[in-house]
């Protein structure tokens, strides 16, 4: 089943399927959350399927193999672990298969979810394949966005960008599936993608980040109390918690320099104000910058002491004890 911003990219990649056209190796653009997935299941299912060209049949032995998720010649490659790489023998794995004959004597798909998140040695095991597609053998990509992928993959394939709805129709959507009104800054924190939008209300992260936003904007404000309970609420919400904050202290600029109708935050306008009178330009502009480099260190590193690195960063709004 496809999402209704997905139909217009699905038509496009029908048109090819009618004309025999579609390159063997595709790489559909698109953010975690946009239902990204389900597409590149529809086309999967679509090349597999033994009677349909531009629609899977639904009722064929491949398609039927497919939805019960047993489906021989439809091969799904992503990290072992969410936020981990796909591994050089992963890759290797999936390139063996893409040589070899298909067990029902139609196409192979390989499937690559979070393509950008193959490190250098999987990404060149990957590249000859890719240069010398081997018959019958259809490869889907998906990454976040291009500048995460080594240029030598991305040329080779045929790139495709799944638009995302604006922020107006992210919020209608989302709300007629959960039957409740959407905040807008909701919708912008999660980059405008649907499934991510609902997912972060469904699983209560839209209260525990209003929670954590207060007392962020209250700790700013001297005497600067509650630090122990604010690096706490940062500790347990994970890294991701950087980012949001960080996003808050960019709308504080935002105010500072008289750009105020371009908050992310604009039903929190109170809170902004507050914090953006609290803190000068030049902190703000260095808190935000030591924000995204510990976000960063936090993402690439384990082992690090979160609690005391975000202690010491939360430590650098408060004024400096005088040498
Ligand atoms: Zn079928």
């Amino acid at each position: 089943m496809l999402y209704p911003w997905q139909e217009s990219l699905w038509q496009q990649w029908q048109q090819l399927l009618d004309q025999e056209r579609l390159h063997h190796a595709i790489l559909l653009l698109a953010p975690a959350g946009s239902g990204r997935e389900a597409l590149a299941r529809q086309l999967s299912k679509t090349l597999l399927c033994s009677n349909g060209v531009t629609e899977p049949c639904g009722v064929c032995h491949s398609c039927r193999l497919f939805e019960a998720g047993n489906h021989p010649d439809y091969h799904q490659v992503a990290p072992e672990q969410a936020g981990k790489q796909i591994g050089v023998d992963t890759i290797r794995k999936c390139t063996r298969l893409a040589v070899e004959t298909s067990q029902l004597g139609g196409q192979r798909i390989m499937q690559i979810d979070f393509a950008d998140a193959m490190g250098e040695a999987a990404a060149n095991a990957l590249l000859k394949t890719l240069e010398e597609p081997p018959a019958g053998c259809q490869f889907i990509l998906m990454a976040e966005a291009l500048d995460k992928l080594l240029p030598t993959i991305n040329s080779r394939c045929n790139k495709w960008r799944l638009a995302m709805p604006d922020e107006q129709d992210t919020r209608r959507w989302v709300g007629r599936q959960l039957m409740q009104d959407v905040k807008l800054e909701i919708v912008r924190i999660n980059g405008c993608a649907p499934l991510a939008t609902q997912a972060f209300i469904e699983q209560g992260q839209d209260i525990r980040y209003g929670n954590l936003l207060s007392a962020f904007a209250a700790f700013l404000q001297p005497p600067h109390l509650g630090l122990q309970e604010l690096v706490g609420m940062f500790a347990k919400e994970g890294h991701h918690s950087l980012s949001w904050v960080s996003y808050f202290l960019v709308d504080c600029l935002k105010l500072q320099q008289g750009a105020g109708s371009f908050l992310v935050h604009s039903e929190s306008l109170p809170l902004v104000q507050q914090a953006a009178a609290a803190v000068t330009s030049p902190l703000l502009m260095n808190q935000i910058r030591k924000a995204n480099a510990l976000h960063r260190q936090l993402d690439t590193h384990t082992g690090l002491n979160t609690e005391l690195l975000i202690m010491d960063w939360l430590m650098g709004f408060m004024p400096q004890p005088k040498l």
